[in-house]
């Protein structure tokens, strides 16, 4: 816990007092964030620090395998969260973001080693389309390229889950709502985006397109 509660000492004496005037409003005013941002809890997933955005401006999901339950599936955190964005927070923009090395994905692909986890188990149910369409699709590839075939096919799976939700069916309908598929690689910091014409995952940002 030290360098937790050193990182609060830090942040409380330097860090707090040069936040922007955007993110001093918004820390006081009602929040207006610019979207929902549903990823995994791995550790290395920081939605702040690779989207560069500042307090108030993601609503925040943070679950184990960016896994978003259909409508009715459960009754949880993940869909009461889904509705209060929607409802409540008018959010334009969800984003489900999935990520290289998830050891969610691995699970899927090895269920043994959680053999005993039963919440575990459970909540990959919700992944089982993925699952099945890259091993019965892919049957011979290597473990990495169905790592990451998984990976991207969960993140498939989890929008067509969201568009189940009514809030977001019926705010997608009056164009009121963007959904959007990423895969965060941990290695290089690199976002791909899922280019629905296509079906492939493209970079965020074109090679070439970094600078400012
Ligand atoms: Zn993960």
């Amino acid at each position: 816990m030290d360098k937790i509660l050193a990182g609060i000492a830090h942040f409380q004496r330097t860090i707090f007092p040069q936040l922007s005037a955007a993110s001093a409003a918004a820390a006081t005013g009602p929040q207006r964030p610019l979207a929902l941002f549903i990823t995994c809890s791995d550790s290395r997933v920081t939605p702040h620090l690779i989207t560069q955005t500042d307090p108030g401006d993601l609503f925040g999901c943070q679950v184990v395998g960016n896994i978003v339950p259909a409508y009715g599936a459960t009754y949880g955190g993940v869909s009461a969260t889904i509705e209060y964005a929607l409802a409540v927070l008018n959010v334009a923009d969800v984003i489900i973001c999935g990520h290289s090395d998830c050891g969610a994905m691995k699970v899927l692909l090895d269920p043994s080693s959680v053999e005993g986890m039963a919440h575990i188990k459970t909540w990959l149910l919700h992944a089982a389309a993925a699952r099945l369409t890259v091993l019965e699709n892919w049957p011979d590839e290597d473990e990495d390229t169905k790592l990451r075939l998984l990976t991207e096919h969960n993140v498939v799976t989890q929008l067509m889950h969201l568009r189940t939700h009514p809030a977001v069916a019926s705010r997608l309908v009056g164009g009121k709502l963007r959904l959007h598929g990423w895969v965060y690689e941990l290695h290089t910091g690199e976002v791909r985006v899922f280019d629905e014409r296509s079906g492939a995952f493209l970079p965020a940002i074109p090679p070439g397109d970094e600078a400012p």
